[in-house]
């Protein structure tokens, strides 16, 4: 199953992800986990990435295709794979088509997650986040089982850096301008699925799940 969530930032992309990678068992690949990677790591990419990402920017496509066309290439994909936070812009969508023709392989759904921006904020503002395996969660809505702990590996949860009030205007504005035009990309390709994400998360994966079956 090669399946993609899509969604403005916030919208529950990696939220939903988690229970994708229990049900079917195959690697969730998130661009901004491989970039806080990088990063926290120091390596060039990561500190030329660091600048776009603090201004709610969108990093250059040459790096995430890049970053993308070796991830794909790993074992691990072979039975399928998640796609999170990729494709953002038309050109790393085409680029994703060429590549995965090349791999004789297709995307079988793209779960859009529909959130309005004034939800958005709230979410982003209250997201607490593993750096351990990159589980997300959120301290009213979609709180950890212990305080600040992760339910999924028990590191401590962090607020990251960019999730700010400020931030999540220029982000917002990054993904209308650049990230949404995609979904009529893959309207057109037949494999877009539209839910209302601003239901309970446990409601939103049952949803999720019967788009599936
Ligand atoms: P994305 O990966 O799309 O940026 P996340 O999955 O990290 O989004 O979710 C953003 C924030 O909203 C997190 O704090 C998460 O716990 C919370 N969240 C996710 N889904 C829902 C939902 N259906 N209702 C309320 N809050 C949610
Ligand atoms: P969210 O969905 O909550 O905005 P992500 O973790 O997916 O968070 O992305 C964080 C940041 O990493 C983005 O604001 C952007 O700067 C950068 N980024 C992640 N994925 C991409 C991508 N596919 N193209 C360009 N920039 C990206
Ligand atoms: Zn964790």
């Amino acid at each position: 199953m090669n399946l993609m969530v899509f969604g403005a930032p916030g919208a529950g992309k990696g939220t939903q992800a988690k229970f994708l990678i229990e049900k079917y068992n195959i690697p969730q690949i998130s661009t901004g986990d491989i970039l806080r990677a990088a990063i926290s790591e120091q390596t060039d990419m990561g500190m030329e990435a660091k600048k776009f990402m603090d201004e709610g920017k969108l990093v250059p496509d040459s790096t995430i295709i890049g970053i993308i066309k070796d991830r794909l290439a790993q074992d691990d994909c072979k039975s399928g794979f998640i796609l999170d936070g990729f494709p953002r812009t038309l050109p790393q969508a085409e680029a994703l088509k060429t590549l995965m023709d090349d791999m004789k392989i297709s995307l079988d759904k793209v779960i859009s997650l529909n959130v309005p921006d004034e939800l958005i904020v709230g979410r982003i503002t209250g997201r607490r986040v593993c750096p351990g395996c990159g589980a997300s969660f959120h301290v009213e809505f979609n709180p950890s089982k212990i305080k600040d702990v992760c339910d999924y590996c028990g590191d401590k949860l962090v607020i990251r850096k960019d999730d700010n009030a400020e931030t999540v205007k220029s982000r917002l504005g990054a993904y209308h301008a650049q990230t949404a035009p995609l979904i009529e990309f893959y309207t057109n390709m037949g494999v877009m699925v539209e839910l209302d994400g601003t239901k309970d998360v446990s409601e939103v994966t049952k949803d999720m799940f019967n788009s599936l079956s």
